[in-house]
């Protein structure tokens, strides 16, 4: 008698450092057009190009409704302003990047946090059914988390929470991007596993972790050991969010979890030096990190109708004064908008 409306679809973009996915989601997950943009330091320049690549796909697509756009970052968003907050990794002035959004398409803008995003999509697509408590940690130029707690994900103040990159695990250590020193980020990202590989002084460079993962493929000794002394970080710093948030299981996501046969007993094992009660939480590799961002930024705009009561035609409400019940993340209660939204 019902069904999911096809017709529905939601533009999204996930930005990264050096580079940009643009992409068409529908209500089921799948894409129906995806685009790269490279991303420079200039963010009105590089949002021209994605709302550019964004406007094409629309017009490619006349068939479809068109939702709202989407967008998943690498640093936090203010859920009060919407603007980037912290992204030190991405290294934009401060900009309007909603408003830059909003002109284009011509279409209400959500965004959030890439690792936030990844969690979203992992509730929702992915196979953490009934978990109410979780953390996803994104490994990637930096170290991102989200943070599910009693079924809502976690924003803080400002939409700070969940920062557990820029702890500091050794004060003499390298400069982080926040402008502190040791940060967890700066041992366990890909940029870390990178530079322990060069300052092994290996025969063969390794410009991306691509190369790197490969070497290890292929029993290169300093690749591995790069890679091993990264998810030994990694580990470390999982000790830490169980301390603190002691969820029922913790997601990775990122490249290195193509050798997670690899880094998994790596990482279990330096979680396992200090744990508290005997009991820690379940780790599970994300292997789609990146769809996961994309489809983490369509379910965004998705809340937004669901929190709005757009679906049933309820007067629309400003955000923060939605009743917190009205934002719960069980996947039913997602699904159940989908539905009538047809
Ligand atoms: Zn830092």
């Amino acid at each position: 008698m019902v069904g999911l409306n096809e017709h529905l679809v939601m533009l999204v973009a996930d930005i990264r450092p050096k580079l940009a996915t643009v992409a068409i989601v529908d209500l089921n997950g799948r894409f129906l057009s995806r685009a790269q943009i490279s991303v420079t330091s200039d963010p009105e320049k590089t949002i021209a190009k994605i709302v550019e690549s964004m406007l094409r796909m629309k017009q490619n697509h006349p068939q479809r409704s068109f939702e709202g756009v989407g967008i998943a970052l690498p640093g936090r968003v203010d859920s009060a302003t919407r603007r980037l907050r912290f992204a030190p990794n991405l290294g934009w002035p401060d900009f309007d990047i909603k408003e830059a959004f909003e002109k284009g398409p011509g279409m209400a803008v959500e965004m959030d946090n890439a690792a936030n995003a990844c969690l979203l999509a992992e509730t929702w697509f992915g196979g953490i059914d009934g978990v109410r408590n979780a953390v996803l940690v994104t490994i990637s130029e930096g170290v991102g988390t989200g943070i599910l707690c009693n079924g809502q994900l976690l924003y803080g103040n400002c939409g700070m929470a969940g920062e557990f990159g820029h702890i500091c695990l050794d004060t003499n250590r390298p400069l982080c991007g926040c402008g502190a020193r040791g940060c967890w980020e700066v041992f366990a990202s890909l940029n870390a596993a990178l530079r322990y590989y060069a300052e092994s002084k290996p025969q063969v460079m390794a410009r991306a972790i691509e190369d790197l993962l490969r070497l290890a493929s292929e029993e290169d000794a300093k690749a591995i050991a790069a890679l091993t002394k990264q998810a030994e970080y990694i580990g470390q710093g999982l000790r830490v969010i169980t301390a603190a948030l002691a969820p029922e299981v913790i997601l990775i996501a990122g490249d290195i979890v193509a050798a997670w046969g690899r880094l998994a007993p790596v990482i279990e094992n330096a979680f396992a030096q200090s744990i508290l009660s005997g009991w820690k939480p379940r780790f599970i590799p994300t292997h789609e990190a990146e769809v996961d961002r994309l489809r983490g930024a369509a379910i965004l705009v998705l809340q937004r109708r669901s929190s709005n009561g757009e679906a049933t035609g309820a007067k629309r409400m400003p955000r923060r004064a939605v009743p917190a019940k009205k934002k719960s993340l069980v996947k039913g209660a997602g699904r159940r908008v989908a539905v009538l939204s047809t």
